[in-house]
């Protein structure tokens, strides 16, 4: 198959999330622009943020005390710098937000100027910005009116990038290695050669390396993988969030049932109604993310149940009604009324903590390689998110990174970049191989590499994971690429450096536990996997 098209353009956005399409708006007004996404606003983690965007907007609430809940949730490993740097951008990114047209919602009560905030677990203010619980969708909708209206952006969706092409590629120095542009699978087939000034990794997060999840299918790790074969280093992969209430439904889909039902009074019971959270922490229901999936874990373990049940019944029908509309009509739609039943609830993979190490504007070690939003990690969530802080840190980002790009020089375009081979290719004949791995990467990670982990357990997995890449890395060379091929490639990439770095981290911190290190060490360190370097 013939390699038909070159394109440059000066900024090439791979991921079209909030991180990618707040880029876009700010870098499209000074040239051009491809925005690259696998599927539609509905296949990014933005579409499902329900609960909002964490700031400090009222009166009562100071970026001090924001800084502090983030330092405490994030267990001794958040960089303070980077820390408070995303507090203080809060204010100005709702305003932003608003004036390009988030319908934040405003409260009723006393005066309609004023947003309605909520409060989630962890935080000691109400300061979470959001549209009823459908905040994503509201925001991404607001930028992609602005992105899809600018002439100089070229928005391409369905479109999967494959690989990073670099200077060090293609015969240069490693040492001063820069980022071309990439390949991109076209959805004709054709692996197409993008070529530009900056590129810009915006793929979100890796949430399907497990077997349930509340990410949608593109979060596979795409950016994380591509980035690392290119040579960046990773930074904290083993603190992957669980969210700990997500709809037990083991006849369809899940769906994230949001920490702000507990902020407005939703309990956790076991099946004969007892509230256990202040068995495991004084703050009961509204205890961190990592403590409180823990313990709906460790109860379910204990009990032999399938799951455990948010009662949401206190909240009210009126709240009901106004401010968790779509939880509400998703859960009607599962035959579940939450002003009337219990709601079964079991943890689900859901943010990933680390990322591939950058600075808060993105910059990795390869020159003119940006990687931003959650497939980035700046130090901001430390061993633990803190809620509603990742919306924040995409949109900061996405500020910080665009800034950076504008001071900093282009690099001269290029006519001869080798073309996507495709010799030695022949027709695929079967997907067994790639279905076969993928549930098995998946029930690998679930099984052993999930809330609670022990050294065995996490041995275990390397050695199923490596087995799996030997034959994944053979079909990849033999067969033409497809979504699902480079998927299963990134996925297996990801999963293994999560495992990694859960094996170097030799205590128990935040969202990491092992049953062999449940102690944590005086100092914090961050786990940082550089490629090419020896196993731990
Ligand atoms: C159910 C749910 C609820 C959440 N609630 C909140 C909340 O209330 N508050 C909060 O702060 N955070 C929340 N989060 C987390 C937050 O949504 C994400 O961290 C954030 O939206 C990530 O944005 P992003 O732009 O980095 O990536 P995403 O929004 O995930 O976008 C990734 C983009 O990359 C594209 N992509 C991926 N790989 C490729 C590839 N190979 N080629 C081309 N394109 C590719 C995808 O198609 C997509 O367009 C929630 C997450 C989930 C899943």
């Amino acid at each position: 198959m013939a390699n038909t098209l070159h394109e440059h353009c000066d900024f090439l956005i791979i991921g079209s999330g909030a991180a990618g399409l707040l880029t876009a708006v700010k870098l499209a007004p000074h040239g051009k622009v491809a925005l690259i996404n696998k599927g539609g606003l509905s296949d990014s983690n933005t579409y499902y943020s329900q609960g909002g965007i964490a700031a400090v907007v009222d009166k009562e609430d100071s970026v001090e005390s924001h800084v502090a809940d983030t330092l405490a949730a994030g267990a001794g490993l958040c960089h303070e710098d980077v820390v408070r740097e995303v507090a203080a951008m809060g204010r100005a990114i709702i305003d932003e937000l608003v004036a390009f047209g988030t319908p934040f919602d405003t409260r009723v009560d006393t005066n309609a100027a004023a947003l309605d905030l909520t409060r989630e677990g962890a935080h000691s203010h109400r300061r979470i910005a959001h549209v009823q619980d459908a905040t994503g969708k509201a925001i991404g909708e607001a930028l992609l009116r602005h992105v899809d209206a600018h002439p100089n952006v070229r928005h391409l969706q369905n479109h999967v990038a494959v690989d990073l092409i670099t200077s060090a590629r293609l015969g240069g120095s490693p040492q001063a290695n820069t980022c071309i542009g990439a390949y991109i699978l076209a959805p004709d087939g054709q692996v197409n050669t993008f070529t530009a000034s900056h590129t810009i990794l915006a793929t979100g997060g890796v949430g399907k390396v497990y077997k349930v999840t509340t990410n949608p299918h593109a979060a596979t790790g795409d950016g994380i993988a591509m980035a690392w074969r290119a040579g960046c280093e990773v930074m904290n992969m083993e603190f992957m969030q669980f969210h700990p209430t997500c709809l037990y439904n083991p006849q369809g889909s899940t769906m994230m049932l949001t920490e702000a039902l507990r902020g407005e009074g939703a309990l956790l019971v076991d099946k004969k109604g007892r509230r256990f959270c202040f068995d495991y922490h004084e703050a009961g229901e509204l205890a961190p993310r990592d403590v409180v999936a823990r313990a709906i874990d460790h109860e379910m373990k204990k009990s032999g149940s399938d799951c455990m049940y948010l009662d949401a019944r206190g909240i009210g029908e009126d709240k009901i009604r106004h401010q968790f509309v779509n939880t509400n009509q998703r859960l009607l739609a599962a035959g579940i009324d939450m002003g009337r039943d219990l709601i079964p609830v079991v943890p689900a993979a859901h943010y990933m903590c680390g990322g591939i190490r950058t600075g808060l504007d993105g910059t990795t070690g390869i020159g003119h390689l940006y990687v931003i939003g959650e497939s980035a990690c700046t130090g901001l969530h430390g061993a633990n998110r803190l809620a509603s802080n990742s919306l924040l840190e995409c949109l900061a980002m996405a500020e910080q990174c665009a800034a950076h790009i504008l001071e900093s020089g282009s690099l001269p375009a290029r006519d001869r970049v080798p073309l996507w081979d495709t010799s030695g290719i022949r027709p695929e004949f079967e997907r067994v191989p790639i279905k076969h791995n993928w549930d098995e990467i998946r029930a690998t990670m679930s099984n052993y590499v999930g809330i609670v982990r022990s050294n065995e357990r996490l041995r275990r997995a390397r050695r199923r994971l490596h087995l799996i890449q030997e034959e994944i890395m053979a079909y990849y060379w033999q067969h033409p690429v497809s979504q699902e091929l480079l998927e299963l490639r990134n996925l297996s990439i990801v999963a293994e450096l999560i495992v990694r770095c859960a094996q170097q981290r030799r205590e128990s911190r935040g969202l990491h536990y092992s049953t062999d290190y449940p102690e944590t060490l005086p100092v914090a360190v961050d786990t940082i996997l550089a490629p090419g370097t020896g196993n731990p």
